[in-house]
């Protein structure tokens, strides 16, 4: 029974060394509990997070622990009434390959409806996050236009999705050709951007968005972000998902000062974390499986096979190596 905890508290981009991989027994479930084996563990760039000591609106990950996040299971042996031999089950877990729980925080999953990878994406915190930022926070309306950066990852992709299905004129902006290429096939974006060719953000961004910008949908921040906020229309809104450019950051960059900015175009931009909103996960999930069922959302994965994967998974994130959301498959 394989565990991954978290070795050192990262300086900088992460490294496999700062995790560490021990074998431990398998463990017995007592009354209550349950015993379930991984089968589909997400990473996501929120862990970076809780890899620092930092405070922050989820608590560090403690050194020589193991690492957790969401992951969808199969339940081996249960001594809890309300789970069944056999059952699939999602729920913030650690990264072992067996572990026991006492059911409370776990949500059953339907192995007969959408792949079981799923409700680690599209039906999952991912896809949620994308509904809730654009619709709750983001207040996005038919017709306006919507830049997305991080475009063509799990957040991204259902994002600018969710633009089209509103009727928006919607510009997403990735690191690869390739990504650019996907954004305008298989996921119906208007324009895209390689940031990664762009030197001039602000320029790339007015050519794509020709009526300016009214909703700017970031999960990136940095020098893409600078290129965006020159382009905003008065009353337009920033939706504050993601930082990723500046997880690894050591020392902040600085960039262009906006506030005259804010003023004069009397912008908004609202941070949000999608975890505050659990009175909406019902109809967020509820409206991204409908989408999906009417063909009306495509959504991606990146599935790399193996546990012993999973540190090397979370950081090929932080070089675009995923194209929709990253996956390990137990
Ligand atoms: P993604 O699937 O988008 O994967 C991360 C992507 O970020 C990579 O594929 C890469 O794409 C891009 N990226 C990596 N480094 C950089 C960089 N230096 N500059 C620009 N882009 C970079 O991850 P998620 O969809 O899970 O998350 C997207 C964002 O949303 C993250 O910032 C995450 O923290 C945030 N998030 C926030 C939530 C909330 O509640 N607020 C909930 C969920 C996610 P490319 O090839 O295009 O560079």
């Amino acid at each position: 029974n394989k565990v991954i905890k978290l070795a050192n508290r990262p300086v900088g981009k992460p490294e496999v060394s700062d995790f560490d991989f021990e074998e431990i027994d398998k463990p017995t479930p007592s009354e209550g509990e349950l015993l379930l084996e991984a089968k589909y563990v997400s990473v996501d760039p929120y862990l970076r997070g809780r890899m620092s000591e930092a405070e922050s609106y989820v608590e560090p990950f403690e050194l020589d622990k193991p690492i957790s996040s969401a992951i969808v299971a199969k339940v081996i042996s249960s001594n809890n009434g309300e789970f069944n031999e056999g059952d699939y089950v999602s729920g913030e877990l650690d990264w072992k390959e067996y572990q026991v729980s006492d059911g409370k925080e776990l949500r059953k999953v339907d192995p007969d409806g959408a792949p079981l990878s799923a409700n680690l994406g599209i039906l999952g915190m991912t896809g949620i996050t994308a509904y809730i930022g654009l619709t709750e926070i983001g207040e996005l309306k038919e017709g306006e236009t919507l830049v997305v950066s991080g475009a063509a990852g799990a957040v991204g992709s259902v994002v600018g999705q969710i633009g089209k299905i509103k009727n928006c004129h919607v510009v997403g902006i990735a690191g690869s050709d390739e990504k650019v290429e996907l954004l305008k096939t298989k996921f119906g974006f208007d324009e895209g951007i390689n940031y990664k060719k762009t030197e001039n953000m602000g320029q790339a961004i007015a050519k794509a968005s020709p009526d300016g910008v009214d909703v700017y949908f970031d999960n990136v921040g940095g020098r893409i972000s600078d290129g965006v906020y020159q382009n905003m229309n008065d009353f337009g809104r920033v939706i504050n998902c993601g930082a990723i450019a500046l997880y690894n950051a050591t020392e902040m960059p600085t960039g262009p000062r906006v506030e005259p900015m804010l003023v004069q175009k009397r912008l908004s931009m609202q941070g949000f974390i999608v975890g505050d909103h659990q009175d909406k996960f019902g109809e967020a999930v509820k409206q991204l499986a409908g989408w999906l069922a009417e063909g009306k959302l495509e959504y991606s994965e990146t599935i790399v096979e193996g546990f012993e994967n999973i540190p090397q998974a979370f950081l090929d994130l932080f070089e675009g190596k995923n194209q929709g959301k990253m996956i390990v498959k137990v």
